[in-house]
C-alpha cells in the first residue's frame, strides 16, 4: 500500500462553520475557498445548501468559481429535498460530489431517526441512488458509524456502495473513539465488506477527546485513503481533525506511513491566520504547525543545539509550513516591487487595490515605528481579509481619558453606501467603553460584549496591537479585528468591524 496518496477533504466551510461563532458571510467564504484551492486540498465541502438560502448561495457561488480547479462538495441528509438542492447547488461545478448522511448507531435510531435498522438500510440506498442520479461523485457517511455495531455498519456500507458510493465516510461524529478501536473499526471494514475495494475508505474525526488527528492516522494505517479535516481545527464542539496536523504528520513521518498529500504545505501558515481572522477563533500559542510558539527555541541548551545542526531539536523546518516569525524585513524605503516581493513570500495574494491599500499603510506603519516586522505585515493583510459587509466607516476619533476627568470619546463616522456623515460622543467607563458606545449610536445597534483580546504584533513597546472583540446581538454572534499602533483605534476598528458585521446580517 505504499506510495498512494490520500485525499484531503475539507470541510472548515462545512463542519467548521457550524461551530458558535464561526459562521462566515459569502465573501468570506469565498475568500477561504480560493485560499483552500491555493493550499490544494482535493475536495472542499462547501456547505450544507438546504440549511439556509445563504448556505446555497455559497455553495453554489464556490461550485462556479472554484469546481474547475478542484472537487466542490454538497451536504445533505437522506431526502430528497436536501439532495435535489445540493445538486442544484452544485450544478455548474465540473467538480462536484454529493454527501448524503444518515445515523447508523442504535442511539441515533432509537432516539433520534426512531427508524428500524432495516428502515436505515433501505432508505440510504434509496437516497444514494438518487443522488448518483445527479453527480455520479458519491459519498456515504453513516453518522456515529463510531458507535454502530460493527456488523450493521458492514451491512449498510456494503450496501451503499452497491447502490452506487464511490467513497464511504465512517464519522467519529461525537469523537468517542481511541487510535486503535478506530483503527480496528476501519480494519474491520476493509476484512468484512465485500465490496469495500469499490469506494475510497474516509475518515472524519472529532476532537472531544484530543484525538481526531490520532485516529485518522490509525485510520490511514488501516488503509483509510480519505482524510476530512478542517483548518486549526475548527469544528463542533472540541473541533474536527486539523488538516495542518494531519498534514504535516504524513509528510514528517512519510517513512512510517508511506503515503503522501497533494498539500502545498508552505500555504498552511497563511491560511491557518486567514481561517483564524476570519472566524475570530485564536490559534492557542503552542498549538502545532501554526501556534506562534510552534517553531520558538527559547531553552538555552536548544538553541545552542540549533545554532551548530537545526536537525538537533527541529523536525520540520518553519519555512516547510510558511512560518512567520519575527524577520526584520522591510523599512520605509523598501519601496512598493520589495513590498510586493515580500507580501507574495509570506504566501499571499493580493489584487492590485488591495495591496496598493496594504503598501499605504505599510509606509504609514514604518512612519510610526522604527521597526517592520514580517508579523507586521501579516497584520495588515489580515485586517483587510473580508471587508466586503462593511457599512460605516470611522474616519476620525479622539478620546479623552485619566484619573480626574470623564473618559470621552467623539468621532466621525461615513456610512460608505450613503457617504452621509455622522458625529457622535458618548461617555463610558474608559476611553474604549466611551467609543464602543459612541460606534453603537451611530450604527444603531446595541450589543454585549463577550469577549476583547489584545495582544502585540511583534516586540518593543512601538509594537502594533492587535485587538479580537467578539459580540452578541440578540441570538448571533459576531467578531470583529483591528491591527494599530494605538490600541484605542485598533479596539474601535474590531468593534466597528464586529456591528458592521451585525448590520450585514440583519439587511
Ligand atoms: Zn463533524
Amino acid at each position: 500500500m505504499s506510495g498512494d496518496t490520500i485525499t484531503i477533504f475539507d470541510t472548515t466551510l462545512r463542519d467548521g462553520e457550524q461551530s458558535p461563532g464561526c459562521s462566515m458571510t459569502t465573501d468570506e467564504k469565498m475568500e477561504v475557498a480560493k485560499a483552500l484551492v491555493e493550499l490544494g486540498v482535493d475536495v472542499i465541502e462547501a456547505g450544507f445548501p438546504i440549511a439556509s438560502p445563504g448556505d446555497f448561495e455559497s455553495v453554489q457561488k464556490i461550485a462556479r468559481q472554484f469546481g474547475s480547479q478542484t472537487t466542490i462538495c454538497g451536504l445533505a441528509r437522506c431526502r430528497v429535498e436536501d439532495i435535489e438542492r445540493a445538486a442544484e447547488a452544485l450544478k455548474d461545478a465540473e467538480n462536484a460530489r454529493l454527501h448524503v448522511f444518515l445515523a447508523t448507531s442504535a442511539i441515533h435510531r432509537e432516539h433520534k431517526l426512531k427508524m428500524s435498522k432495516d428502515d436505515i438500510v433501505e432508505r440510504a440506498v434509496e437516497m444514494v441512488k438518487r443522488a448518483v442520479d445527479y453527480i455520479p461523485d458519491v459519498e456515504f457517511s453513516p453518522e456515529d458509524a463510531a458507535r454502530t455495531e460493527l456488523d450493521f455498519l458492514c451491512e449498510v456500507t456494503e450496501k451503499a456502495i452497491d447502490a452506487g458510493a464511490t467513497t464511504v465516510n465512517i464519522p467519529d461524529t461525537v469523537g468517542y473513539s481511541t487510535p486503535s478501536h478506530y483503527f480496528n473499526i476501519i480494519t474491520y471494514l476493509k476484512n468484512n465488506v465485500p465490496n469495500i475495494d469499490k469506494a475510497v475508505i474516509s475518515t472524519h474525526c472529532h476532537n472531544d477527546l484530543g484525538l481526531a488527528v490520532a485516529n485518522s492516522l490509525a485510520a490511514v494505517e488501516a488503509g483509510a485513503r480519505q482524510i476530512e479535516c478542517t483548518i486549526n481545527g475548527l469544528g463542533e464542539r472540541a473541533g474536527n481533525a486539523s488538516l495542518e496536523e494531519v498534514v504535516m504528520a504524513i509528510r514528517t513521518r512519510r517513512d512510517h506511513y508511506k503515503v503522501d498529500t497533494r498539500i502545498n504545505t508552505p500555504k498552511l501558515f497563511s491560511t491557518s491566520r486567514l481561517v483564524s481572522r476570519i472566524t475570530g477563533m485564536t490559534v492557542q500559542r503552542n498549538k502545532a504547525i501554526v501556534g506562534r510558539n510552534a517553531f520558538a527555541h527559547e531553552a538555552g541548551i536548544h538553541q545552542h543545539g540549533m545554532l551548530q545542526e537545526r536537525s538537533t531539536y527541529e523536525i520540520m523546518r518553519p519555512e516547510d509550513v510558511g512560518y512567520v516569525g519575527t524577520n526584520l524585513v522591510l523599512g520605509k524605503h523598501s519601496g512598493r516591487h520589495a513590498f510586493r516581493d515580500r507580501v507574495k513570500e509570506l504566501g499571499f495574494e493580493l489584487e492590485e487595490k488591495q495591496l496598493q491599500k496594504v503598501f499605504d499603510e505599510f509606509i504609514a506603519l514604518a512612519d510610526k515605528k522604527k521597526d517592520v516586522y514580517d508579523s507586521d505585515i501579516v497584520a495588515l493583510i489580515d485586517s483587510h481579509t473580508a471587508e466586503a459587509s462593511e457599512q460605516f466607516r470611522l474616519d476620525r476619533f479622539h478620546t479623552l481619558a485619566g484619573t480626574d476627568v470623564l473618559p470621552t470619546a467623539t468621532l466621525e463616522m461615513r456610512n460608505v453606501s450613503t457617504d452621509e456623515v455622522f458625529r457622535d460622543a458618548a461617555t463610558g467607563d474608559g476611553p474604549i467603553d466611551a467609543i464602543f458606545k459612541a460606534l453603537e449610536r451611530v450604527v444603531g445597534i446595541e450589543a454585549v460584549l463577550e469577549d476583547y483580546q489584545v495582544r502585540s504584533v511583534s516586540t518593543g513597546k512601538d509594537a502594533q496591537g492587535e485587538v479580537m472583540v467578539r459580540i452578541t446581538v440578540g441570538e448571533n454572534v459576531y467578531h470583529g479585528n483591528g491591527v494599530n499602533t494605538d490600541i484605542v483605534a485598533a479596539s474601535a476598528q474590531a468593534y466597528l468591524k464586529a456591528l458592521n458585521r451585525a448590520l450585514a446580517d440583519k439587511s
